[in-house]
């Protein structure tokens, strides 16, 4: 959906865009932006790639003059040719704001002590959570990543109650708290985890081993960074502030708009940002808009937890398919356990999907197999062969895309 204010805030975007951009003057050459009038129109404009972003390396995507850049962040890319972001004061007040959001959303406030373990530097974590956290009025106690000892000092004898890292290193915190019996000195409650994808059993490991609510927090440099969107008590998707960026569902293969409630890749515009605007950018993060309002009564809508990226996506029998649908299809059947390995194969002209399920409840696994078939029929809408093996059989892997085998090719 698009709101009367967010058309507003891209129409104005649009009318000056192509002026003060050469990526987009190059990118929209031809094309003439005063005719979009609706979202229609905004919905045929051409989509931009990290691929794009990196050609304009260093500051080909600088949409200001010289003078109002105050800070430039830059994301690593594996191709080794960075992507280089510049910030106005503006920009950088705003994304403190959006932070500042996002800790409110998980009630945490200015008596908070925040243990900020992210990264410092180009890339734009650390310096994030400090800003939003400063401007929130809470303590920063601006650590940045490893030295455990020194983590647990601070977190001792500072009192800190919030931590904000990765799901890798707060599980490497919570283990060696543990280790050193140490959980009784501690005072977190809650956890903020950005960055990575992590499953639903790391999730109660971090939270069981150190006592704390987890929160997710998502973003991506090339939009601010960390702070676009966050996750609220009730553990039901992340929250985005719509009066900062428009979200549109695309499928990733056809990039035709997905309505409301599907899953398929996040693109993003900026509506607000000035020293590097960006015009339907695709993330390759595959999740969906969740139709409703949120319990906790926040105006903002959501997107719900990220279920992979576009890469691991997987076509069967016309249809899309991404490892996070197949997680949360198995976890609605009672008795099956969340380790399974997808098999496809093509066999007499068509496709074949075998899920293969661990379960310990043997002597009812010809029941459990009809009931994961049936499910999958009815959740995702093509029928497959369903396989249930005993407990351990599986490999295990952190790496969701590991589990799935396409034989096909
Ligand atoms: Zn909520």
């Amino acid at each position: 959906m698009m709101t009367e204010a967010q058309f507003l805030q891209i129409q104005n975007l649009l009318s000056t865009i192509q002026e003060k951009s050469a990526f987009y003057r190059k990118k929209f050459e031809g094309i003439d932006l005063s005719s979009v009038k609706s979202r229609e129109d905004f919905e045929k404009l051409p989509f931009s790639n990290k691929g794009d972003l990196r050609e304009a390396y260093p500051l080909g995507l600088q949409a200001v003059p010289d003078r109002e850049v105050v800070r430039i962040h830059s994301s690593s890319g594996t191709t080794g040719v960075p992507v280089i972001i510049p910030y106005t004061r503006q920009d950088v007040a705003d994304w403190a704001e959006i932070f500042k959001r996002c800790y409110e959303t998980a009630g945490i406030t200015d008596l908070d002590r925040i243990q900020v373990t992210p990264g410092y530097g180009l890339w734009t974590a650390g310096i994030g959570f400090q800003t939003g956290a400063e401007l929130l009025g809470a303590m920063v106690i601006p650590m940045g990543p490893g030295n455990t000892d020194k983590q647990i000092q601070m977190m001792t004898d500072l009192r800190s109650t919030v931590l904000c890292a990765t799901s890798s290193y707060a599980l490497l915190l919570a283990e060696e708290i543990t280790r050193r019996g140490v959980k009784d000195q501690i005072c977190l409650k809650k956890g903020v985890i950005g960055s990575e994808r992590w499953g639903e059993k790391m999730r109660r490991r971090i939270a069981n081993e150190l006592g704390v609510k987890l929160y997710d927090i998502y973003g991506l440099t090339e939009i601010y960074g960390p702070g676009i969107a966050m996750s609220c008590d009730y553990e039901c998707g992340m929250h985005y502030w719509d009066d900062y960026i428009y979200c549109e569902i695309i499928d990733p293969k056809t990039g035709e708009v997905l309505p409301e409630g599907q899953p398929g890749e996040l693109v993003i515009t900026t509506l607000r940002k000035q020293g590097a605007p960006l015009i339907r950018y695709r993330t390759h993060d595959l999740t969906r808009i969740l139709p409703g309002e949120c319990p906790c009564g926040s105006p903002y809508p959501r997107i719900d937890t990220l279920i992979g990226r576009t890469d691991d996506m997987i076509k069967v029998k016309g249809v899309n398919i991404f490892p996070g649908q197949i997680d949360e299809l198995l976890r609605e059947v009672e008795g099956v356990s969340s380790e399974y390995q997808v098999m496809i194969d093509h066999l007499g002209g068509r496709d074949i999907m075998t899920l293969f399920f661990e379960t310990d409840a043997w002597s009812c696994r010809e029941e459990l197999e009809t009931r994961v078939k049936l499910h999958f029929k009815a959740k995702i809408g093509i029928a497959i062969a369903a396989k249930a093996v005993s407990i351990g059989e599986l490999p295990r892997s952190e790496k969701k895309s590991t589990r799935i085998f396409d034989n096909r090719y």
